[in-house]
């Protein structure tokens, strides 16, 4: 039987535990009050950035905060690492605020159809689609989908036979050293980048992403709560990412770097010292790299696959869309170990179950089609818009790949968005720099279109811009 002081005692503990879980509610009470503050405050600050023509980011005033709040966690012996994935939360519940409405070459793309939709002729050099029909293989590759029947579920990871071609063809284009197990295909380079960012990382991790560049890694990143950590790139370095910058921003939260060369937007492709000097880095911090590589055919110097380094944390993202000009079909891959393969499995069979299989079979009979073609037409179109471009009087970085030409088109108080809608209306499309990271005087000219329609697309845009000088 049980005493009264047993039953005393555990009445204290309840009482305690009672006052205690007042406490908490009091502080999250609290904490929520004060959220809604810096929210309000973050907005404000956004306000004044847009109107003053400043980016979003600012990583040397983050860098501030976040040395006080590491000397907080120790001065009040919080736990370091805890208390920077908090300040994360923090930074990119401000960065989302002040993102709001921020224009890139999909909003660009979007307002032009409904243009068309009205009647209205547009010369497309804002998005990177290019302007070739698939290999015909492709086509032929239906049909006989369809007459054997592989119209069905199939396993998450794709089509065998599609996955052991794709490691002989990543072997042989990339110096990989794969096997099938290796190899997992989805709906587009779009979602392997997704597959990897959320299966791979914690809210409150960091990325380091070099701008500029495709807006889709920050936005993943962004909407799976990991902090991004931006090098800006600049024209005048030839869009060199500093190493040293690169290793100031690496911490104990530091997970992944992103990499893209041949670059979207600027065409860069870096010297293999340099590229091997960042998979260097990442190795000897424990850091996955994301390598995505889906403009490699259209590479037009040396340029090797980060594959060629072997290092067991890296993630190729590799697509059908601008090799094979197949970007309706939707379909993309990824090259990595096979235990990363095997986490993004999963994801991918949550989300889709799995690639449509005659879409993987079209692509399977599509990949080894013979696609120098694409390759050498790329560079004409390339070399057309950079002599239009120079003639006109931009600043850009001869591109060494890629399919476009990122180019300032004014400097100081040039608002590229306001220029690109004023461009819009002539019924020519860019893309705005400012989707790309903090380049508001840049846009990024897709070349990914007939010949003649970039010379008139290019003249028009040398009228408008005139109306600036
Ligand atoms: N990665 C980069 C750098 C891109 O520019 C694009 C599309 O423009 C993609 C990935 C997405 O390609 P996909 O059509 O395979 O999803």
């Amino acid at each position: 039987m049980r005493s009264w002081v047993d039953s005393s005692s555990q009445y204290c503990k309840m009482s305690n535990i009672d006052q205690l879980r007042n406490r908490i509610d009091e502080i999250t009470l609290q904490m929520l009050r004060l959220f809604k503050d810096r929210t309000d405050i973050a907005r404000q600050i956004g306000e004044l950035k847009k109107s003053s023509g400043l980016g979003v980011t600012d990583e040397a005033r983050e860098e501030q905060l976040r040395v006080r709040v590491t000397q907080m966690c120790k001065d009040i012996g919080l736990d370091e690492s805890l208390g920077k994935k908090f300040l994360n939360f923090l930074l990119n519940e401000s960065v989302k605020i002040q993102s709001e409405g921020k224009q890139t070459h999909l909003t660009v793309f979007l307002k032009a159809k409904a243009l068309e939709q009205q009647g209205r002729k547009i010369i497309h050099m804002e998005v990177g689609e290019p302007d070739f029909m698939p290999p015909a293989a492709a086509k032929t590759g239906f049909d006989e989908a369809f007459d054997g029947g592989i119209v069905r579920y199939g396993p998450a990871a794709g089509m065998p036979r599609l996955r052991a071609a794709l490691a002989e063809y990543a072997i042989r284009n990339f110096g990989a050293n794969a096997t099938a197990e290796n190899i997992l295909v989805s709906p587009g380079g779009r979602f392997a980048v997704y597959l990897a960012v959320n299966t791979l990382l914690n809210p409150g991790d960091e990325i380091i992403i070099i701008e500029p560049a495709w807006p889709a890694y920050r936005e993943c990143a962004i909407n799976a709560g990991i902090k991004v950590r931006t090098i800006q790139t600049r024209l005048e370095d030839k869009w060199e990412p500093s190493i040293t910058q690169i290793e100031q921003a690496i911490n104990s939260n530091t997970k992944m770097i992103v990499m893209n060369y041949p670059n979207n937007p600027t065409g860069k492709i870096l010297a293999p010292a340099i590229q091997d000097r960042i998979v260097e880095i990442a190795r000897k911090n424990d850091l996955y790299v994301l390598s995505d590589e889906i403009y490699s055919l259209y590479a037009y110097r040396d340029w090797k696959s980060v594959l060629a380094n072997n290092y067991e944390k890296t993630i190729v993202t590799q697509s059908f869309s601008k090799s094979h000009a197949m970007t309706g079909f939707r379909i993309g891959y990824t090259v990595a170990d096979k235990s990363i393969i095997d986490r993004m499995v999963k994801l991918q069979a949550l989300c889709i179950t799995n690639v449509a299989e005659p879409i993987q079979y079209a692509a399977l009979k599509a990949l080894n089609s013979d696609l120098v073609q694409y390759k050498k037409s790329m560079k004409s179109k390339l070399d057309t818009v950079s002599e239009e471009a120079r003639r006109i009087g931009l600043e850009f970085l001869e591109p060494d790949g890629a399919m476009y030409v990122f180019a300032r088109a004014g400097a100081g108080i040039f608002d590229g968005l306001d220029f690109t809608n004023r461009l819009l209306e002539r019924g020519v499309a860019v893309a705005p720099g400012e989707g790309f990271g903090n380049y508001r005087g840049f846009i990024r000219i897709s070349v990914a279109q007939d010949e003649n329609k970039l010379k008139e697309g290019m003249k028009i845009l040398d009228e408008v811009l005139k109306g600036y000088r």
